[in-house]
Protein backbone atom coordinates (compact mmCIF):
# COMPACT_ATOMS: atom_id res chain seq x y z
CA UNK A 1 0.00 0.00 0.00
CA UNK A 2 1.38 3.40 -0.96
CA UNK A 3 2.63 5.60 2.10
CA UNK A 4 0.43 8.38 1.37
CA UNK A 5 -2.77 5.91 1.62
CA UNK A 6 -1.48 4.53 5.04
CA UNK A 7 -1.19 8.26 6.31
CA UNK A 8 -4.61 8.81 4.78
CA UNK A 9 -6.00 6.17 6.65
CA UNK A 10 -4.40 7.19 9.71
CA UNK A 11 -5.49 10.51 9.54
CA UNK A 12 -9.06 9.17 8.99
CA UNK A 13 -8.78 7.07 12.20
CA UNK A 14 -7.30 9.84 14.56
CA UNK A 15 -10.21 12.33 13.00
CA UNK A 16 -12.97 9.81 13.90
CA UNK A 17 -11.36 9.50 17.55
CA UNK A 18 -11.60 12.84 17.92
CA UNK A 19 -15.13 12.92 16.48
CA UNK A 20 -16.03 10.49 19.25
CA UNK A 21 -15.13 12.86 22.35
CA UNK A 22 -17.12 15.50 20.69
CA UNK A 23 -20.96 15.67 22.04
CA UNK A 24 -22.37 15.85 18.24
CA UNK A 25 -25.22 18.65 18.85
CA UNK A 26 -23.80 19.38 15.41
CA UNK A 27 -24.29 23.30 16.96
CA UNK A 28 -21.58 25.17 14.79
CA UNK A 29 -20.49 27.34 17.93
CA UNK A 30 -17.01 25.96 17.53
CA UNK A 31 -17.09 27.70 13.57
CA UNK A 32 -17.52 24.83 11.74
CA UNK A 33 -20.45 23.49 9.40
CA UNK A 34 -20.76 19.93 12.13
CA UNK A 35 -18.54 18.30 14.99
CA UNK A 36 -16.70 15.87 12.08
CA UNK A 37 -15.06 18.89 10.27
CA UNK A 38 -14.39 20.39 13.85
CA UNK A 39 -12.57 16.88 14.85
CA UNK A 40 -10.74 16.93 11.13
CA UNK A 41 -9.30 20.90 12.03
CA UNK A 42 -8.30 19.45 15.13
CA UNK A 43 -6.51 15.97 13.56
CA UNK A 44 -4.62 17.65 11.46
CA UNK A 45 -3.31 20.78 13.85
CA UNK A 46 -5.15 23.40 12.49
CA UNK A 47 -7.51 24.19 15.33
CA UNK A 48 -7.36 24.93 18.65
CA UNK A 49 -9.02 22.28 21.46
CA UNK A 50 -11.17 24.57 23.29
CA UNK A 51 -13.76 25.41 20.94
CA UNK A 52 -16.71 23.19 21.81
CA UNK A 53 -18.80 24.89 24.15
CA UNK A 54 -21.30 21.84 24.74
CA UNK A 55 -18.51 19.56 25.24
CA UNK A 56 -16.55 22.42 28.12
CA UNK A 57 -14.21 21.53 30.30
CA UNK A 58 -14.51 17.92 30.28
CA UNK A 59 -14.44 17.57 26.52
CA UNK A 60 -11.30 19.33 26.53
CA UNK A 61 -9.22 17.53 28.79
CA UNK A 62 -10.39 14.53 26.95
CA UNK A 63 -8.88 16.29 23.54
CA UNK A 64 -5.75 17.26 25.71
CA UNK A 65 -5.14 13.50 26.11
CA UNK A 66 -5.73 12.31 22.42
CA UNK A 67 -3.57 15.45 20.94
CA UNK A 68 -1.31 15.18 23.87
CA UNK A 69 -1.59 18.55 24.03
CA UNK A 70 -1.88 21.20 27.30
CA UNK A 71 -5.62 21.67 29.06
CA UNK A 72 -6.93 24.89 28.16
CA UNK A 73 -10.07 27.32 28.92
CA UNK A 74 -12.68 27.20 26.49
CA UNK A 75 -12.19 29.64 23.85
CA UNK A 76 -13.43 33.09 25.56
CA UNK A 77 -15.23 34.45 22.15
CA UNK A 78 -17.39 31.17 22.46
CA UNK A 79 -20.46 31.26 24.55
CA UNK A 80 -20.97 28.62 26.78
CA UNK A 81 -24.05 26.56 26.41
CA UNK A 82 -25.74 24.04 28.16
CA UNK A 83 -26.38 19.83 27.13
CA UNK A 84 -28.87 20.02 29.26
CA UNK A 85 -31.56 22.43 27.43
CA UNK A 86 -34.05 22.19 25.66
CA UNK A 87 -35.96 24.00 22.62
CA UNK A 88 -39.50 24.86 23.81
CA UNK A 89 -41.95 26.65 21.05
CA UNK A 90 -44.88 28.79 21.98
CA UNK A 91 -47.47 27.22 19.87
CA UNK A 92 -49.95 29.99 19.66
CA UNK A 93 -47.63 32.28 17.86
CA UNK A 94 -45.89 29.69 15.65
CA UNK A 95 -47.24 30.24 11.90
CA UNK A 96 -46.24 26.80 10.70
CA UNK A 97 -43.71 28.16 8.19
CA UNK A 98 -41.75 25.10 8.44
CA UNK A 99 -37.94 26.72 8.64
CA UNK A 100 -37.09 25.71 12.20
CA UNK A 101 -37.56 22.07 10.60
CA UNK A 102 -34.97 22.63 7.71
CA UNK A 103 -32.34 24.21 10.88
CA UNK A 104 -32.53 21.24 12.89
CA UNK A 105 -29.23 19.30 12.13
CA UNK A 106 -31.52 16.11 14.07
CA UNK A 107 -34.52 16.24 13.28
CA UNK A 108 -36.16 16.90 16.72
CA UNK A 109 -38.89 19.39 15.41
CA UNK A 110 -42.06 18.00 13.91
CA UNK A 111 -45.46 19.66 11.87
CA UNK A 112 -46.30 20.29 8.81
CA UNK A 113 -46.39 23.32 6.53
CA UNK A 114 -49.18 25.69 8.30
CA UNK A 115 -49.20 23.36 11.16
CA UNK A 116 -48.49 24.48 14.04
CA UNK A 117 -44.89 22.79 15.09
CA UNK A 118 -43.99 21.36 18.62
CA UNK A 119 -40.04 19.89 19.63
CA UNK A 120 -39.70 16.75 20.57
CA UNK A 121 -37.87 17.28 23.85
CA UNK A 122 -36.69 14.26 24.26
CA UNK A 123 -34.44 14.85 21.46
CA UNK A 124 -33.79 18.28 21.24
CA UNK A 125 -30.55 19.07 22.31
CA UNK A 126 -30.73 22.89 22.88
CA UNK A 127 -28.57 23.63 20.03
CA UNK A 128 -30.49 26.99 19.02
CA UNK A 129 -30.21 26.53 15.70
CA UNK A 130 -33.90 26.97 15.53
CA UNK A 131 -33.73 30.12 17.20
CA UNK A 132 -32.44 32.73 14.63
CA UNK A 133 -34.55 31.54 11.06
CA UNK A 134 -38.13 31.79 13.09
CA UNK A 135 -39.97 34.66 11.63
CA UNK A 136 -42.42 34.74 14.81
CA UNK A 137 -39.48 34.48 17.68
CA UNK A 138 -41.77 31.84 19.16
CA UNK A 139 -39.11 29.50 20.53
CA UNK A 140 -36.68 29.46 23.57
CA UNK A 141 -34.25 27.23 25.07
CA UNK A 142 -35.66 26.18 28.69
CA UNK A 143 -33.40 23.84 31.12
CA UNK A 144 -34.25 20.47 30.06
CA UNK A 145 -35.86 19.87 33.49
CA UNK A 146 -38.81 22.07 32.59
CA UNK A 147 -39.17 19.90 29.99
CA UNK A 148 -38.97 16.84 31.77
CA UNK A 149 -41.69 18.19 34.32
CA UNK A 150 -44.34 18.55 31.49
CA UNK A 151 -43.40 15.78 29.58
CA UNK A 152 -44.76 11.96 29.59
CA UNK A 153 -42.95 9.23 31.64
CA UNK A 154 -42.56 7.77 28.11
CA UNK A 155 -40.46 10.72 26.66
CA UNK A 156 -38.43 10.27 30.07
CA UNK A 157 -36.53 7.34 29.23
CA UNK A 158 -34.76 9.07 26.34
CA UNK A 159 -34.27 12.44 28.33
CA UNK A 160 -32.84 10.64 30.80
CA UNK A 161 -29.93 8.46 28.81
CA UNK A 162 -26.42 8.79 29.43
CA UNK A 163 -24.58 11.32 27.70
CA UNK A 164 -22.74 9.03 25.62
CA UNK A 165 -25.74 7.80 24.18
CA UNK A 166 -27.34 10.86 23.66
CA UNK A 167 -24.29 11.58 21.46
CA UNK A 168 -24.81 8.68 19.67
CA UNK A 169 -28.13 9.16 18.89
CA UNK A 170 -27.77 12.87 17.86
CA UNK A 171 -24.81 11.45 15.77
CA UNK A 172 -27.44 8.91 13.77
CA UNK A 173 -29.78 11.56 13.49
CA UNK A 174 -27.26 13.91 11.72
CA UNK A 175 -25.82 11.44 9.24
CA UNK A 176 -29.82 10.48 8.36
CA UNK A 177 -30.53 13.81 7.73
CA UNK A 178 -27.44 14.68 5.80
CA UNK A 179 -28.09 11.77 3.66
CA UNK A 180 -31.45 12.95 3.05
CA UNK A 181 -30.64 16.47 2.03
CA UNK A 182 -27.82 14.96 -0.40
CA UNK A 183 -30.29 13.05 -1.81
CA UNK A 184 -32.79 15.88 -2.26
CA UNK A 185 -29.95 17.63 -4.27
CA UNK A 186 -29.62 14.67 -6.47
CA UNK A 187 -33.17 14.49 -7.49
CA UNK A 188 -33.55 18.18 -7.91
CA UNK A 189 -30.19 18.34 -10.01
CA UNK A 190 -31.83 15.14 -11.95
CA UNK A 191 -35.02 16.99 -12.41
CA UNK A 192 -33.50 19.75 -14.26
CA UNK A 193 -31.42 17.60 -16.57
CA UNK A 194 -34.40 15.60 -17.34
CA UNK A 195 -36.31 19.20 -18.12
CA UNK A 196 -33.84 20.28 -20.38
CA UNK A 197 -33.32 16.97 -22.61
CA UNK A 198 -37.06 17.06 -22.61
CA UNK A 199 -38.15 18.81 -25.45
CA UNK A 200 -41.71 18.67 -24.98
CA UNK A 201 -41.70 20.01 -21.69
CA UNK A 202 -39.18 22.75 -22.85
CA UNK A 203 -41.88 24.29 -25.19
CA UNK A 204 -44.59 23.58 -22.54
CA UNK A 205 -42.39 26.29 -20.09
CA UNK A 206 -41.88 28.61 -23.48
CA UNK A 207 -45.68 28.66 -23.80
CA UNK A 208 -46.15 29.23 -20.11
CA UNK A 209 -43.69 31.93 -19.99
CA UNK A 210 -44.79 33.82 -23.17
CA UNK A 211 -48.48 33.58 -22.28
CA UNK A 212 -47.46 35.06 -18.76
CA UNK A 213 -45.87 37.82 -20.33
CA UNK A 214 -48.90 38.25 -22.47
CA UNK A 215 -51.10 38.65 -19.21
CA UNK A 216 -48.24 41.02 -17.68
CA UNK A 217 -48.40 43.12 -20.73
CA UNK A 218 -51.98 43.77 -20.91
CA UNK A 219 -52.46 44.22 -17.29
CA UNK A 220 -49.81 46.78 -17.59
CA UNK A 221 -51.79 48.20 -20.62
CA UNK A 222 -55.41 48.43 -18.52
CA UNK A 223 -53.27 49.77 -15.72
CA UNK A 224 -51.98 52.71 -17.76
CA UNK A 225 -55.03 53.92 -19.01
CA UNK A 226 -57.44 53.73 -16.03
S1 LIG B 1 -20.94 20.07 19.55
FE1 LIG B 1 -18.94 21.01 19.71
S2 LIG B 1 -17.78 20.15 18.00
FE2 LIG B 1 -19.93 19.74 17.61
S3 LIG B 1 -20.57 21.41 16.29
FE3 LIG B 1 -21.05 22.00 18.44
S4 LIG B 1 -19.25 23.14 19.12
FE4 LIG B 1 -18.67 22.06 17.26
S1 LIG C 1 -35.06 21.77 18.10
FE1 LIG C 1 -33.76 23.59 17.96
S2 LIG C 1 -32.52 23.52 19.77
FE2 LIG C 1 -33.41 21.50 19.54
S3 LIG C 1 -31.86 20.33 18.40
FE3 LIG C 1 -33.26 21.18 16.91
S4 LIG C 1 -32.32 23.11 16.29
FE4 LIG C 1 -31.34 22.48 18.17
S1 LIG D 1 -39.90 28.72 12.58
FE1 LIG D 1 -41.22 29.47 14.23
S2 LIG D 1 -43.12 30.02 13.21
FE2 LIG D 1 -41.97 28.75 11.78
S3 LIG D 1 -42.76 26.65 12.15
FE3 LIG D 1 -40.95 26.93 13.44
S4 LIG D 1 -41.74 27.62 15.40
FE4 LIG D 1 -43.38 27.90 13.92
Amino acid sequence: MATSTITLMLSTKFTDKINQILPQTQCKSCGYKDCHAYAQAISEEKENINRCAPGGAHVIQQLAEITKKTVVTLDSNIQATDLHSTAVIDEQFCIGCTLCIDACPIDSIVGTAKRMHSVLNSLCSGCGLCLPPCPTNCIEIVPLNHAIEKNKPSSLKLMRLSQNKRSELWKGKYEIKQLRKEKSSRDHAQKITNDAVNPRLTQDKAKQIATAMKIARKRLIVASNT
